[in-house]
């Protein structure tokens, strides 16, 4: 079975800072990778370049057997349009550390505003499909309400609830808890949690240990632009080989 995400070889700089040196991963259908690493390690560069967001110097990135940002044609590849850009990104949910909530449009019209512009879809059915999704996150009540009308912890929850009402095979999500308050980050795992046991593919940036240990199939840590370990989570959490992954756990644990 082809992996729902190939990361093959994958390098990336800025200017002369290379920040991804030479990634490989794969992520089965239905698998949660959880990626662990210290600030500037390339997580969100990662992240940022599975959703088109950022363009990778060398190698390719595979989401649901597409090439990501590019077409095969015999041995030579070639770069997709926008327009081909913009489909392939809307199969992939993105829940940002701020939320990145529309702050005109009250909760609902966040929520339908992509599926009605992007995939063309019956305003009507978004609309059913939304609440269904507010209820499904816990603010069936906050439909009308603005962004700036809700907590952090409930923002994120729209957020989630956004990036699903696109149906995406993939769902990433970089660093959602680490903007909240602490007692706001429980919620909002949850319903992460949630999505990861209904068999929903994802990988998530997190530093919450104890969220890895329960619902990541597998744990990769990265430093300094590569993959330095990766494992089920007793493997790397519990057992690590490398000094730099120690160095980092006793750090966060
Ligand atoms: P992490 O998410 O693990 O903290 P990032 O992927 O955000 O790491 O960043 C990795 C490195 O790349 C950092 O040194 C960061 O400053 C640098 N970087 C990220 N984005 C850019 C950019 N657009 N231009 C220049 N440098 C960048
Ligand atoms: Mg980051």
């Amino acid at each position: 079975m082809t992996a729902m995400v190939d990361i093959r070889s994958v390098h990336k700089s800025f200017g002369s800072l290379e920040v991804l040196r030479g990634i490989d991963l794969e992520v089965r259908s239905g698998e949660v990778a959880v990626v662990l690493g210290p600030s500037g390690s390339g997580k969100s560069t990662l992240l940022r370049a599975i959703n088109h967001l950022e363009k990778v110097d060398s190698g390719w990135i595979s989401v649901g057997g597409s090439l990501v940002g590019y077409r095969r044609r015999g041995d030579r590849l070639y770069e997709l349009r926008e327009r081909e850009i913009l489909k392939q990104r809307t199969r992939i949910g993105f829940v940002f550390q701020n939320f990145n909530l529309f702050p005109h449009l009250t909760v609902l019209e966040n929520i339908v505003e992509a599926p009605v512009s992007a995939l063309r879809r019956p305003r009507k059915q978004v609309v059913g499909t939304a609440e269904a999704l507010l209820a499904r996150v816990g603010l069936a009540d906050k439909a009308s309400a603005y962004p700036r009308q809700l907590s952090g912890g409930q923002q994120q929850r729209v957020a989630i609830a956004r990036a699903l009402a696109l149906e995406p095979e993939l769902l990433l999500f970089d660093e959602p808890t680490s903007a909240l308050d602490p007692e706001l980050v429980g919620e909002v795992l949850d319903v992460i949690k949630d999505l990861a046991h209904q068999g929903t593919t994802m990988i998530v940036v997190t530093h919450e240990i104890g969220f890895a240990r329960e619902v990541a199939d597998t744990v990769v840590f990265m430093d300094g632009g590569r993959i330095v370990e990766r494992g089920t989570p007793a493997e790397v959490l519990d057992s690590p080989r490398h000094e730099r992954t120690k160095a980092f756990l006793s750090k966060v644990l």
